[in-house]
């Protein structure tokens, strides 16, 4: 990790932009795709750096960053997302730090153990649903088969959770297929939620992110291609 300089990750955005206007218009002009930048791998300096060039929407995959990150940046107008898997323990922590969205409710117990402390501290929080599409046993998430029925009841269930929308993390694999049809499966299951405010379907990370956008992604998480 080291300190960039701005000239260059100005460079990095603007790659990034392009590359996400590309894609998006291969779909349709009228799908805006958000962007999300992960400073997981990253210094601070250089997340403020990002800011001072328009990015607003940052993304940390654990709570002790996403913390201590977010702290010292309070002063900014930044929105901060969760992206990475939440350990019960730490529940409590993440709904102190008010996150934007909440990408990775990966279980059911995680989303009634979630429901249950928003409501002690009488909050509500805005969650994707984290789909497992490949099946990967190294991965957390629902499988697309029980992904529908399981955000119903959890709509139903847990009224503190206000489900947006689905992610995914694509196929851990140099086949781009399989990487497509995992983006392809999530996006099913995302168009077959009928429900109002359902807003993102939350594919497609550096190496991927035109593909998924290409399957239908309005959300992209972005680390290490902005932060090279
Ligand atoms: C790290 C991470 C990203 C960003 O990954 P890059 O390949 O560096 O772009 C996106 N999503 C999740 C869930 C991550 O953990």
């Amino acid at each position: 990790m080291s300190i960039i300089d701005k000239e260059h990750l100005r460079t990095n955005l603007d790659e990034v932009i392009w590359n996400i206007e590309q894609a998006r218009i291969t779909v349709s002009e009228h799908n805006i795709v958000k962007l999300v930048a992960v400073g997981k791998y990253t210094e601070l300096e250089n997340i403020s750096t990002l800011y001072d060039l328009g990015q607003r929407a940052f993304g940390e995959n654990q709570i002790q960053q996403l913390k201590e990150r977010s702290t010292s940046l309070e002063a900014l107008p930044l929105e901060w997302h969760m992206i990475g898997s939440l350990q019960k323990n730490k529940i409590n922590n993440l709904i102190d730090l008010r996150p934007t969205l909440m990408h990775s409710l990966d279980s059911l117990a995680l989303a009634t153990e979630l429901n249950k402390k928003l409501e002690n501290k009488a909050r509500k929080m805005n969650c994707l649903l984290q789909i497992n599409a490949a099946n990967e046993e190294t991965k957390s998430g629902f499988s697309t088969d029980e992904a529908l029925e399981m955000y119903q009841r959890i709509q139903e269930s847990c009224p503190h959770i206000k489900l947006k929308g689905v992610m995914t993390i694509g196929a851990h694999s140099n086949d781009t297929k399989l990487i497509q049809k995992s983006f392809e499966l999530t996006h099913s299951v995302y168009s077959k939620i009928k429900q109002e405010g359902t807003t993102y379907c939350s594919m497609g990370m550096s190496s991927d992110y035109e593909l998924a956008i290409k399957c239908g992604s309005n959300l992209v998480r972005i680390g290490s291609t902005l932060f090279k």
